[in-house]
């Protein structure tokens, strides 16, 4: 009777809410010990809209759950997206596709399900500087991670720090490194600089040990073909990295207008022509 009395009260605006009953703190503390902690947080507020909409049990359980659930995973896609040192704010939403019309939307959209992450295969984003390469290895990235999967981002010099930093690891503690037990690695800003015969052999241990193990995407300024030069050389080692990378492998080839230019490009345009 009473609680029919407090929905008569809400639905008529008298109460703003109704008040937070000792049951329900008591309910907080066995979510709490459940460890279902946003619902027990939540809780007297969701008890308040329930009363408010007149809500049936089963809809009331199930907006406790879906709370949960749903700030559980924000809570995963947050943490996932730190450990992953993806830059932040590059995302597919925010891609311009009517600048970049060389960049094959479909193509993209088909990546974005995250098939082939889950088919431990590779993509290759191809293009000169500016372009949008790395912008759209974070985007697949962050979806990777929306999708569920853990993801690694680094730039190869910084790859190729840390692997020179664990080269005396033994094999138990180094397959538990992001860069080989994530299910995609990205490998931005390849061909920006040649390796060394080392760096192109630990490059080489990488992507051997992920063979048929997680997916990698990597970035590239360089055609393939100027690969063997990019690692010391040594065309028995490019021919071995290239024959893993591409054996299940998606090409992105991205030409046109640097990103970067455009505003210096929109900025000279819009200058006054010079009177002769
Ligand atoms: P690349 O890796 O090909 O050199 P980036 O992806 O780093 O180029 O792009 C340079 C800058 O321009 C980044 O800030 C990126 O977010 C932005 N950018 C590039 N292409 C686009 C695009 N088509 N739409 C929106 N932003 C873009
Ligand atoms: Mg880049």
């Amino acid at each position: 009777m009473r609680i029919e009395q407090t929905r008569k009260l809400l639905a008529a605006g008298v109460l703003p809410s109704p008040p937070v009953s000792q049951n329900i703190d008591a309910l907080s503390i066995r979510l709490a010990a459940l460890r279902l902690h946003f619902a027990a947080e939540a809780l007297p507020s969701l008890v308040t809209a329930a009363v408010r909409e007149a809500s049936s049990p089963t809809a009331f359980l199930d907006a406790v759950l879906r709370h949960e659930l749903e700030r559980q995973e924000e809570r995963r896609i947050q943490q996932s997206l730190k450990i992953s040192h993806l830059p932040l704010g590059q995302t597919l939403a925010n891609f311009d596709y009517a600048f970049q019309p060389s960049a094959p939307r479909s193509k993209i959209d088909t990546l974005a399900t995250c098939e082939w992450v889950a088919q431990q295969q590779s993509l290759l984003i191809q293009g000169p500087p500016g372009v949008g390469k790395t912008h759209l290895a974070v985007a697949l990235g962050v979806r990777a991670i929306e999708c569920g999967f853990s993801v690694c981002f680094h730039p190869l010099d910084e790859l190729l720090h840390h692997l020179k930093k664990d080269q005396d690891l033994g094999p138990a503690r180094l397959k538990h490194k992001k860069y080989l037990a994530a299910s995609l690695l990205i490998i931005d800003e390849i061909g920006y600089q040649p390796l060394t015969r080392d760096e192109a052999n630990q490059l080489f241990r990488v992507v051997n040990y992920r063979y048929s193990r997680g997916a990698n995407c990597l970035t590239t300024n360089k055609s393939i073909a100027d690969w063997p030069e990019l690692l010391a050389g040594d065309e028995a080692l490019a021919t071995a990295i290239l024959d893993r990378l591409l054996h299940a492998c998606h090409v992105l080839p991205i030409t046109g207008r640097s990103y970067r230019l455009r505003d210096l490009e929109n900025a000279l345009q819009a200058q006054p022509k010079p009177a002769r």
